[in-house]
């Protein structure tokens, strides 16, 4: 088999825990397979850089970012290479530029176009376990480095799985598996053994951290098997793939703190105003999540709408611009919300779990301050102090995974 496993920063966190590392890849590669293997950076590497980026400048330039950010994944895949070469297996360890790894787009938040991986492959035929440094590529436009944002290494992987033609990838981490909600918010949370692509990216994407959405949308697009587990321990972990056997109302709650609440206030109800506002977003690339429109018995309306947090000062400008042209009135920005999300593909045929979200959300005294839904998805903005309470008391109520019916496999 040829097999891509990536561990995460936690998981190469000490020379310990890079030992550990590679004697689970050696054994794997003398099980007959062919390995490569993708690597965070250490522990907190990438954000103690961060800081140190931001000790030297007030904004640093995104450029120097990824030159300085890339970095981190360097040293745990030269490390890594060593401690296999010195168990008696030959190995070589890649940047994503060497690797082949093409992106495109923002410096920081580059996408992976294409993998060109001629190099992997001839160390693969030479019998040589191939290190790739996750998080990472080269814009074959400019030739420079370029990062594909935080947690990265989870769509590295899942990419050059598709790229190499694995039969799998699997995704070392510090937890077992997937889990019904967040197991450090959520102690009682159970291990999913499986979970369907789709509703994994709903989950990504609303912000369980265990795998990046874009590794997500990369299995489903290859139709690549990911298993997600724990590099601490040989139990099996949770497999994602196309279909599963069994539907779950509810497969899992996520939350997600990471975004701020932008509110416009009194702008004209007249068409074409939310294009005026929200067109300037999408071209200086900021990422509209969550969008409500209330119109008053005056005939104005407010806006309001979610955006990341790193995001909220540029889109307060924007929207301010924006408002004063329509003549409208404030621009309000809160940092202080989560978003709470239930997913499960079983919604679709179960009508009635929106009202007893919002019901269960009424009884713990927390208020909803904007909602969302996709055919699978419920989201609610609540306050951030009550975010914890909200999943705890949700996971309480629907005990994922909830499941209604056999699908038959
Ligand atoms: P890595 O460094 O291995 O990429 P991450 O910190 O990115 O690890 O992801 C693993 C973490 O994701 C877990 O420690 C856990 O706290 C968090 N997490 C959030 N939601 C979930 C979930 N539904 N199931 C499992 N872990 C989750
Ligand atoms: N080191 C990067 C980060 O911390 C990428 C990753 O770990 O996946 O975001
Ligand atoms: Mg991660």
């Amino acid at each position: 088999m040829r097999i891509v496993q990536k561990y995460g920063g936690t998981s190469v966190g000490s020379p310990e825990r890079i030992a550990r590392v590679a004697d689970r890849v050696v054994a794997t590669r003398h099980a007959g397979h062919d390995v490569v293997v993708v690597v965070s950076a250490m522990g907190h590497t990438t954000d103690e850089l961060i800081s140190l980026a931001n000790a030297v400048s007030p904004a640093p330039a995104a450029r120097e970012m990824d030159m300085l950010l890339t970095a981190g994944e360097r040293i745990s895949m030269a490390l890594t290479a060593m401690a296999i070469i010195a168990r008696g297996v030959d190995a070589v360890s890649f940047t994503g530029s060497q690797a082949g790894i093409l992106t495109e787009g923002r410096h920081g938040d580059a996408k992976i176009a294409e993998i060109r991986g001629f190099r992997v492959e001839e160390s693969l035929a030479e019998g040589k376990v191939v290190i790739v440094a996750g998080f990472q590529g080269v814009d074959p436009a400019t030739k420079e480095i370029t990062t594909i944002g935080r947690g990265g290494s989870d769509a590295t992987a899942v990419a050059l799985a598709a790229a190499m033609g694995a039969d799998v990838c699997e995704i070392y981490t510090d937890v077992d598996g997937v889990y019904t909600a967040d197991p450090r918010i959520v102690p009682n949370a159970r291990k999913l053994s499986e979970i369907s692509f789709e509703e994994m990216l709903e989950l990504s994407a609303a912000g369980a951290g265990v795998l990046m959405s874009r590794s997500v949308e990369f299995g489903r697009r290859f139709n690549i098997p990911i298993h997600v587990r724990s590099s601490f321990n040989d139990n099996a972990g949770t497999w994602v793939k196309e279909t599963t056997v069994e539907q779950a109302i509810i497969s899992g709650i996520a939350h997600d703190t990471s975004e701020a609440k932008v509110t416009v206030r009194g702008l004209p109800d007249t068409p074409g105003v939310a294009a005026r506002v929200f067109e300037p977003m999408a071209e200086q690339g900021i990422n509209v999540d969550m969008i409500v429109q209330n119109v008053g018995q005056d005939g104005s309306t407010d806006i309001s709408f979610t955006v990341p947090k790193a995001s909220a000062e540029e889109a307060r400008s924007i929207a301010t611009r924006a408002a004063s042209d329509l003549g409208a009135g404030a621009v309000e920005i809160d940092l202080d919300v989560a978003k709470v999300s239930l997913v499960g593909a079983g919604m679709k045929s179960h009508p009635g779990v929106a009202a007893r979200t919002f019901r269960t959300l009424a009884d713990a005294g927390i208020n909803i301050e904007m909602i969302s839904t996709s055919t699978i998805r419920i989201s609610c903005v609540v306050k951030s102090s009550d975010v914890q309470r909200a999943v705890q008391s949700l996971h309480n109520e629907f005990e994922p995974p909830m499941i209604t019916e056999e699908r038959g496999a």
